[in-house]
């Protein structure tokens, strides 16, 4: 959908650009005029009293899929670190280009000042190729400065697959890029997969669908972007076949990195961004590390873990008194980091940390499929939940069944005399 000004009905009154937050309506000559700028948000739509502003169904021209090849990673960099959700996407991207066959090869794009010194860590981690773009206004990360650039290159060079981490700065960047592309964005993928052969092959093994119609034989080039939809009870396979490139966003933690080899070489493609300063809008000042504890779930020995049981936020409290009681580190269930409790660093499961301790104690959390994933061979597991058919007893060692305020104070209180 596109937001268009009917020029006969506009009375040049500007309204339209004041109410406009994004700067994406200028005057020409009496008339007012969208800009490239659009992110479609309608606000100049509201504001227009003459009704001539109006959502239109964009008129998608015909794109001719055979024009794009290759797939692309954004390398999502920090102080000239490679995050591991790129070196993850790589990994990714080369199982991908495989099952593509043909010459598909694996390029990173590498934005930022100076970043130059992590083309071999992209080759290192399976790009083929690096697309380097170096420019003092991509120092920092901008919505502006990124999405401009990597648009542009994407309308140079036609990517046939672009994927980016899911995080902060990945899931600002893939939306305006799709958005000025015009083509479709899948976000938060956990599963990617090429052709419908191998939605056939997956949807055998794991579902009860009917693949009888689906055609087997067919090579086409189509990216199967499936994740979690309806709050995570069922997998949804979404597909974008008719624009390109085909995107998506992919959740860190969950794909796997190719074997590093520091001897791979990869081409290096220079792009000279054309920057300026007026085409960012904002200007970063300072920034400001939060300093996070430090958390290292993978070699702690006990894990205290709590989850949505705990009723607030409040309740991580009770979990450092108890961790700090018996030399134990604090873990959490996804529920409590999406309800915002406790950093995601402390999340244990299939897209937190996977975690071996001796001791794992699940305070209120359930023992949902992803959480086990990310626990379940722990040597010992303790579960303190009220609900007696929790699934979580399942994997447990030692069940207790009751209200985790009343059951773990008392265990804090009597502690020593357990242990001695
Ligand atoms: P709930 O399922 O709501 O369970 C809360 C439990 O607390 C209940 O069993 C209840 O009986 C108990 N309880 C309530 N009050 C008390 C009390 N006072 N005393 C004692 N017990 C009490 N989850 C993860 O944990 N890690 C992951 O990495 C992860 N990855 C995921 C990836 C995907 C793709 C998807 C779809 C989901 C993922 N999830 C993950 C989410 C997972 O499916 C569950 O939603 C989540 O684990 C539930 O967290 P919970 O057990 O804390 O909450």
């Amino acid at each position: 959908m596109a937001v268009v000004i009917k020029s006969e009905a506009c009375k040049g009154c500007k309204l339209c650009i004041s109410a406009c937050p994004f700067d994406a309506i200028e005057m020409q000559g009496k008339v007012a005029v969208i800009t490239e700028k659009c992110t479609a948000c309608n606000q100049c739509i509201d504001a227009c009293p003459f009704h001539a502003i109006s959502r239109e169904a964009a008129n998608l021209k015909e794109v001719d899929l055979d024009a794009y090849k290759d797939i692309w990673v954004f390398a999502e960099q920090r102080d000239g670190r490679l995050m591991n959700v790129s070196k993850e996407l790589l990994g990714e991207g080369r199982r991908l280009a495989e099952a593509m066959g043909g010459d598909t090869k694996v390029y990173a794009v590498l934005m930022g000042d100076a970043v130059e010194n992590l083309v071999q860590t992209c080759a290192a981690y399976g790009a083929d190729g690096v697309y380097l773009a170096e420019e003092t206004h991509l120092s920092h990360y901008t919505t502006d400065g990124y999405a401009k650039v990597f648009t542009e290159m994407i309308e140079g060079y036609k990517p046939e697959i672009v994927l980016y981490g899911a995080t902060h700065i990945g899931r600002d960047l893939a939306p305006r890029v799709a958005a000025r592309l015009n083509t479709g964005l899948t976000a938060d993928c956990t599963r990617l997969d090429v052709s419908v052969a191998a939605y056939k092959a997956y949807a055998e093994k794991y579902t009860t669908l009917d693949t009888s119609t689906l055609d087997a034989t067919s090579q086409d080039r189509t990216l199967l972007q499936t994740r979690p939809a309806f709050g995570g009870n069922l997998m949804a396979t979404i597909v974008c076949p008719k624009t390109r490139p085909q995107m998506a966003t992919v959740r860190p933690g969950v794909m796997q990195q190719c074997e590093k080899d520091m001897t791979r070489k990869a081409s290096v493609i220079r792009i000279e961004p054309a920057l300026c300063e007026t085409d960012i809008r904002t200007e970063v000042i300072e920034v400001v590390k939060q300093a996070k504890a430090m958390v290292s779930l993978s070699d702690a020995e006990i894990i205290v873990s709590g989850g949505r049981g705990l009723g607030t936020e409040e309740g991580f409290k009770l979990m450092e008194t108890f961790a700090a009681k018996v030399g134990g580190t604090v873990g959490a269930s996804r529920a409590a980091v999406d309800a915002g409790w406790i950093d995601h660093v402390h999340q244990v499961g299939q897209t937190g940390t996977t975690v071996k301790p001796k001791v794992y104690f699940a305070c209120g959390i359930s023992g949902a499929i992803q959480h086990l994933a990310g626990m379940q061979d722990s040597d010992l597991v303790i579960a303190i939940n009220r609900d007696p058919e929790a699934p979580i007893f399942e994997v447990a060692d030692f069940s207790i069944v009751g209200d985790l305020y009343k059951i773990i104070p008392q265990l804090i209180e009597s502690w020593d005399d357990i242990m001695y």
